[in-house]
């Protein structure tokens, strides 16, 4: 059901608030990794809407790799982002963890989105399959782009069709960055598939000083959008400071990614 083979023509996920990934107009995806608070929710929300930004991110359940670090918000962070989204109409994306939060996921939010690290878990997909709203499917840090769609079957053999999947980094030996982003991935995926294709320098790279590059990089490859994160105070961050852009490094960049989008 992914193949270009069974659908010719490339899918246009249709968002509320009448956002339309996969057609002409690339999307910006943005806000901090986590939901730490109401307040940064605001913040950050009127920063990504005032810079071009169509959909707000946030994380409420976050896959970190220690357990003693900040484990996310959870449905409180929801709220607060949900009440963002709602005041700028701004579509909202979070991530379901397991198959028990996808129905809180499905109320609070307007994008669902499957982590790298549950690419694989083929009940979680199956239950997001089965609900409405559309999916962004992360690649597996050591999966296939074969496997990447085979995932996102997954989903789509549920009744769902909504899905999007997204290029975040594989690991590689490579050591001086925290990813390395797969950009070959891009025209691949879009050869194979009618499904628009989504990445995400943020985790790609992993270095705030790069981030931008990497962004750039993604439109002129022929992503149909980017989703990165930015937080206002990043050396407060609670999860994933080091790569998120300051705000004035969003605001520039969004300037640029129009240049970008507009030579392509
Ligand atoms: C995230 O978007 O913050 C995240 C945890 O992404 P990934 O699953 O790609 O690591
Ligand atoms: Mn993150």
């Amino acid at each position: 059901l992914a193949s270009r083979e069974f659908k010719r023509e490339n899918t246009v996920v249709r968002v509320s608030r009448n956002v339309e990934i996969g057609g002409k107009k690339i999307h910006v995806m943005a806000g901090p990794c986590a939901i730490e608070s109401r307040d940064l929710m605001n913040d950050t929300g009127k920063i990504v809407k005032e810079a071009g930004g169509t959909i707000l991110r946030g994380g409420a359940f976050k896959p970190r790799s220690s357990p003693y670090a900040f484990q996310g918000l959870g449905e409180e962070g929801l709220k607060y982002m949900e009440a963002v989204g709602e005041k700028l109409h701004m579509p909202t994306i979070s991530e379901a963890m397991t198959v028990e939060q996808v129905e809180l996921l499905s109320k609070y939010c307007d994008i669902i989105q499957i982590g790298a690290r549950n690419m694989q878990n083929y009940d979680l997909l199956k239950a997001v399959g089965r609900q409405k709203k559309p999916v962004l499917l992360k690649r597996g840090m050591a999966a296939t782009v074969k496997e990447l769609l085979l995932s996102a079957e997954y989903i789509l053999s549920q009744g769902n069709y909504d899905v999007m999947l997204c290029e975040r980094g594989i690991r590689t030996f490579e050591d001086s960055t925290r990813f390395t982003m797969d950009l070959n991935a891009v025209p691949v995926l879009k050869k194979f598939s009618h499904l628009p294709v989504i990445l995400d320098p943020s985790h790609g790279i992993g270095i705030r000083e790069h981030v931008g590059t990497m962004a750039k990089a993604s439109i002129a490859v022929g992503a149909d959008g980017i989703i990165i994160e930015v937080h206002p105070r990043p050396e407060e961050a609670l999860s994933d400071g080091p790569q998120s852009l300051l705000p004035e490094q969003f605001r520039n960049l969004m300037k640029e990614l129009n240049l970008v989008a507009k030579a392509v």
